[in-house]
């Protein structure tokens, strides 16, 4: 009887922030591992030509045939790209270097913005494979082409924030960004949360951070604060998330009530009054 009910969308969440070393890659590991724990089918998009989420999901590069590039060329479906990881639900669109290159490629074209979105609504088109619940996009460390696409593919943004002394540099460049593309691209976009990533206990300055993020973000910044932790570090060298490599480490228990918040969080978008 499933296969008569239309395909709702998958929900579109893009982990972005322009500064390198955030988090973001590991977020999207994780997050998108906590989420499919709960047995909804998780894909996560690579949108960095670096390839980290990729290889942190036990992708190598030499088996990278088709990419995200070839899907932000339009070679390419989003379906026909999509990988199993050794994460039951877990799915990864994995990037290449080339994707370095296809802002040139496709940056005169009328639709440079909306390639991904475009990607992303075929998605759950076929009746014969599950459909996604959720698509987590790792944004490269960059304002361009690819995070716009990002940006204008998903309902909302989650940004990890890393504690130290410079987290809010560059946070209002970003948030001028999400404006931008609300105001011509994606009206319906919005700030999921904001993620407090790499705190340390010990650091008095990272208690002032997250203090100081708190006064500034409000009730948009999650409660849950992911720890420095050596484990969640040392788990992408074994192309594995935190969560699999050791469950029991204090970045899993974050990661896992990061993913309780999240769910909660939509939940309450999904109730609200349309408009
Ligand atoms: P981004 O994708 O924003 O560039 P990453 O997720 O790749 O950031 O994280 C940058 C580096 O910090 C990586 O080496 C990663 O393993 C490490 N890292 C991320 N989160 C943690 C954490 N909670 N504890 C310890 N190391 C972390
Ligand atoms: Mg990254």
């Amino acid at each position: 009887p499933s296969a008569t009910l239309p395909h709702r969308g998958p929900r579109v969440l893009a982990i972005a922030n322009q500064k390198g070393g955030v988090g973001k890659t590991t977020t999207a590991i994780n997050l998108g591992t906590a989420l499919a724990a709960t047995g909804e089918e998780v894909l996560v998009v690579d949108l960095d030509p670096q390839g980290n989420a990729s290889t942190g999901l036990g992708i190598d590069h030499k088996s990278r045939d088709v990419s995200t590039y070839d899907v932000l060329s339009a070679e390419a479906a989003l379906r026909d790209i999509v990988r199993p990881t050794a994460v039951p639900h877990l799915w990864i669109a994995p990037s290449t270097l080339d994707l370095a290159g296809v802002e040139l490629e496709i940056g005169q074209r009328r639709d440079r913005a909306h390639r991904l979105r475009d990607a992303v609504t075929a998605l759950n088109g076929d009746p014969g494979e599950p459909p996604f619940t959720y698509v987590l996009i790792d944004c490269p460390p960059s304002l361009n082409l690819l995070t716009i696409n990002a940006m204008a593919a998903a309902h909302a943004i989650v940004v990890p924030l890393q504690c130290e002394f410079f987290a809010l540099e560059g946070l209002s460049q970003l948030l001028k960004t999400v404006d931008q593309v609300k105001a011509t691209l994606n009206p319906g976009l919005e700030i999921h949360g904001i993620v407090l990533t790499m705190y340390d206990a010990r650091n008095n300055l990272s208690g002032q951070v997250v203090a100081d993020v708190r006064a500034f973000l409000g009730d948009k910044v999650y409660e849950t604060v992911i720890p420095r932790n050596v484990r969640v570090s040392e788990a992408p060298s074994y192309g594995k998330p935190v969560l699999v490599y050791d469950l029991r480490c204090a970045g899993s228990e974050a990661y896992l009530r990061l993913a309780t918040e999240v769910i909660q969080r939509e939940k309450a978008f999904a109730e609200r009054p349309a408009g």
